[in-house]
């Protein structure tokens, strides 16, 4: 099994989820990288910090900027780059969020680059615990080469 790096953002009202779901499943993300928006990874190191098996969890996390400072756009540019295996990206559809666009860009590249993506804590939770999870499962790569050389009438 390979070490995945993981994104993790979650909206105000669905912090609470992920940081249940961060501590529920601990053991297994131990494994891997984090790399959370800046709230979210606060909470998350915070979390793991009172829980008594951190120490010796050691997790590996990486804080961005927070999601509405920029950091759901970092996000973006890492999985642009091949930098990011799975998003758990809690949003919240009842409440506009300043970075609305953000958001909607993250969620966008995320589909662009066919990464397994959890948008609510059921499909995470059928995320983490999926055969494939622990397997080298690598999603396939659409080529962009026909986009790339599309012919542009100037
Ligand atoms: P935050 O950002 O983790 O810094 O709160 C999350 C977001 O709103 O995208």
């Amino acid at each position: 099994m390979s070490k995945l790096t993981i994104g993790l953002v979650a909206h105000d009202n669905r912090k609470r989820d992920l940081i249940e779901w961060v501590d529920f499943n601990k053991i297994i993300l131990a494994n891997h990288h984090l790399v959370c928006t800046g709230t979210t990874g606060k909470l998350v190191k915070e979390a793991l910090s009172k829980s008594k098996s951190n120490e010796e969890l050691n997790i590996d996390i990486t804080l961005l900027k927070s999601g509405p400072l920029g950091g759901d756009q970092q996000l973006g540019a890492l999985i642009c780059e091949g930098k990011i295996d799975l998003l758990f990206f809690l949003w919240d559809p009842m409440q506009p969020q300043p970075h609305d666009v953000d958001v909607k860009a993250l969620l966008r590249i995320s589909s662009l680059y066919n990464i397994p993506t959890a948008t609510n804590r059921s499909t995470a939770d059928f995320l983490i615990s999926s055969p494939l999870f622990d397997s080298d499962y690598k999603p396939k790569h659409k080529s962009f080469k026909e986009y790339n050389n599309r012919s542009i009438d100037l």
